[in-house]
């Protein structure tokens, strides 16, 4: 099991959260003008990197907050915890491969 440290809480046990999927999704400027192919590839396709993943958490069983979350998806080991809105810091994708 993680420990998740929630930036408005502390640390807490991953099962009082929720994990909202990769983070920095950009969504269509023109969402009218997607075709089904289009709108399923923003829908479903999502990164599976072995390394360094960008992620949205939800506390879900605390304050209910949203931020996102830079995790090791080998190590499961969790690299930084930043604001929702915000740019990752920066880390070596390479470090973590
Ligand atoms: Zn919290």
């Amino acid at each position: 099991m993680l420990l998740i440290t929630c930036p408005h809480c502390g640390p807490r046990a991953e099962s009082e959260f929720h994990n909202g999927g990769e983070a920095h999704i950009e969504r269509p400027k023109d969402p009218a003008s997607l075709s089904d192919a289009e709108w399923a590839e923003f829908v479903f396709l999502r990164d599976n990197p072995k390394g360094l993943l960008l992620e949205r958490w939800n506390h879900t069983q605390g304050c209910r907050r949203w931020f996102n979350v830079a995790r090791d998806t080998v190590t499961y080991e969790i690299l930084a915890v930043y604001p929702m809105g915000s740019q990752p810091p920066a880390l070596d994708p390479r470090r973590y491969v």
